[in-house]
């Protein structure tokens, strides 16, 4: 514990949220697989469904597994509040129809997951919302992205799959300026080496997929609520400030203060778009939250091995690590992720196309596979792969160009995963 008493981020990761179950003394949280639950009678029922009391009415809105998860996870990052959801991607989805109307913009950064990218360019146009386009190393380039349209603004704190650092900082006072919440996709760092919020993010968003379930076996996003942000100024965000015609007028922000943007995500994104997610898979992703500080430094303490090894390495031609010292990131991860640069990212192999599938090709500890975040050391090579379709100048944009290879170390061994890179790389 700390001097105010508050518990150490360890001891949240493992405690918070859950107690021994009251009913049976279960000291794991039980899996509530059930879709629906028992009304005490009418009037709780009423209650419940008038959002005077809060309580537990069908699975799709809010189940007791899923609940542990969401304080867990609100406490790991410092918000008031978080709603748990099926995947990264349906917590973006939901973040947005909370804040946009059709017509309006957002301003993200290009330094972005690519599932991000396509969802924003593509999908989201069909809801008239529109992504307008900067550079996260480029503060000026945000501002002048801004317009009186802008609702919001989204960057990733380490960003996938460059493993750049974002001065999340100098993009909150941005923010700030202009009106807007900041919105900070935390996949890649986890809690654990940053946490957004004590830096300006108004909204923090994860897809639980990767390192905080970490084991490769289920899919999970979360949006947390920060609870800084005033929905109310200028009504501007009229699905918090204005009376909600499904729920009898209330206005959300007024009634739910600091929590009312988790809130509103569930009781109208979630119940009308309905991305829930399984109780099961809310109780694999709390099983590895449990284990995230270990993880996690084992993951950076591997990735920064690993990367020393290829910067070394002579048919190495660049490697991407804000972990090493030469890297144009490097004080901006000691200062925002000192614990360690996190485990995604890319290095180039000489020899262009060929030699990138010659190494993938010839792994045998590592697996080749499109997923981060697991246990298990992962490799993926691009320009064969994820971003196959596009033409050559617009994979290098992307950061995918021929010769690059994209890691997610893992936690075996580091002598290992170095081992079988260096016979992967000797075979080119
Ligand atoms: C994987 C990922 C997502 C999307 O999450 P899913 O759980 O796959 O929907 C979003 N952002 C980042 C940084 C990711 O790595």
């Amino acid at each position: 514990m700390s001097k105010d008493n508050t518990p150490g981020f360890d001891t949240l990761a493992v405690h918070a949220g859950a107690q021994p179950d009251p009913a049976t003394g279960a000291r794991a949280t039980p899996i509530f697989q059930t879709t629906a639950f028992v009304f005490e009678d009418v009037d709780h029922a009423a209650s419940l469904f008038g959002l005077q009391a809060f309580g537990n009415i069908y699975t799709r809105i809010t189940n007791p597994t899923t609940a542990v998860l969401e304080t867990k996870v609100a406490a790991l990052e410092g918000g008031t509040a978080a709603l748990a959801v099926a995947s990264g991607h349906a917590a973006q989805l939901l973040a947005f129809h909370t804040i946009l109307e059709p017509g309006d913009e957002f301003v993200a950064v290009r330094q972005l997951y690519g599932g991000s990218i396509n969802q924003f360019n593509h999908s989201f146009k069909k809801f008239d919302w529109q992504v307008v386009w900067a550079d996260a190393d480029d503060m000026e380039s945000i501002e002048r992205a801004i317009s009186p349209k802008t609702k919001a603004i989204f960057i990733e704190s380490l960003s996938n799959p460059g493993g750049g650092v974002t001065d999340i900082e100098a993009v909150s006072r941005i923010a700030r300026r202009a009106g807007v919440p900041l919105i900070c996709d935390n996949t890649l760092a986890t809690p654990y080496l940053c946490r957004p919020i004590e830096h300006g993010a108004d909204i923090v968003l994860h897809s639980l997929t990767k390192f905080m379930g970490g084991h490769g076996n289920s899919m999970g996003g979360v949006i947390v609520d920060a609870g800084t942000f005033n929905w109310s100024r200028e009504g501007r965000y009229p699905t918090l400030s204005e009376p909600c015609e499904s729920y009898h007028g209330i206005k959300l922000h007024e009634t739910f203060g600091n929590m009312a943007f988790a809130i509103a995500c569930r009781v109208l994104g979630l119940r009308d778009l309905g991305p829930a997610l399984s109780p099961q898979n809310s109780f694999l992703l709390l099983t590895g939250i449990e284990t995230l500080s270990l993880r996690m430094q084992r993951h950076c303490d591997n990735s920064l091995a690993v990367a020393e090894y290829l910067n070394n390495h002579d048919k190495v031609a660049w490697i991407n690590y804000a972990g090493l010292s030469g890297h144009r990131h490097h004080n901006l991860q000691q200062k925002y992720s000192p614990k360690g640069a996190g485990a995604v990212f890319t290095f180039g192999v000489k020899g262009g196309y060929d030699a990138g599938v010659k190494v993938v090709s010839n792994v045998n500890l590592l697996s080749h596979l499109a997923n981060l975040g697991d246990t298990r050391s992962l490799i993926i090579h691009p320009a064969s792969t994820t971003h196959r379709q596009l033409p050559e100048p617009q994979q290098i944009a992307a950061g995918a160009g021929p010769d690059v290879i994209r890691l997610s170390i893992g936690i075996e061994n580091k002598e290992d995963i170095i081992a079988d890179l260096e016979q992967a790389l000797n075979t080119i």
